[in-house]
């Protein structure tokens, strides 16, 4: 990983992650807040044709099933997602690297990448910033 991916517009130090919540993180320093949404989604290349495969990999690599439902159930929620009735139930396969691979190809399908990436930003920051 990656561990200077993100730094403080402020003073320049390496953010913290493991330390933000919802999406916010404050720098251990000098203590601006840094929105991550924001920060973390420009330079994720949703256009890089390997995103999805490294998004996979990594995400398959860092997270359980638990907390892979975890996001799905989170995405499902979301106001330009619940029309499409994302169920964790009806991806298919049982292990772990396939209901992973089907989440993101579900979200590929319906141009919901970005809100993936949103959702694992809130959550589980460290994933989007190992891609960086
Ligand atoms: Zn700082």
């Amino acid at each position: 990983m990656n561990a200077t991916a993100v730094n403080c517009n402020a003073c320049n130090a390496s953010l913290n992650l493991e330390l933000s919540r919802n999406g916010i993180c404050k720098c251990e320093y000098c203590g601006t807040s840094h929105n991550l949404s924001r920060e973390l989604t420009l330079k994720v290349d949703l256009n890089n044709r390997q995103f999805a495969v490294l998004l996979c990999d990594t995400m398959n690599r860092n997270l359980g099933l638990v907390d892979l439902q975890e996001i799905a159930y989170t995405l499902s929620g979301l106001d330009s997602i619940v029309y499409y009735r994302l169920e964790w139930d009806n991806l298919p396969g049982s292990v772990k690297d396939n209901k992973c691979r089907e989440l993101i190809q579900w979200c590929q399908r319906r141009g919901f990448l970005q809100e993936l990436v949103e959702v694992l930003i809130q959550k589980r920051p460290l994933i989007i910033a190992e891609l960086l």
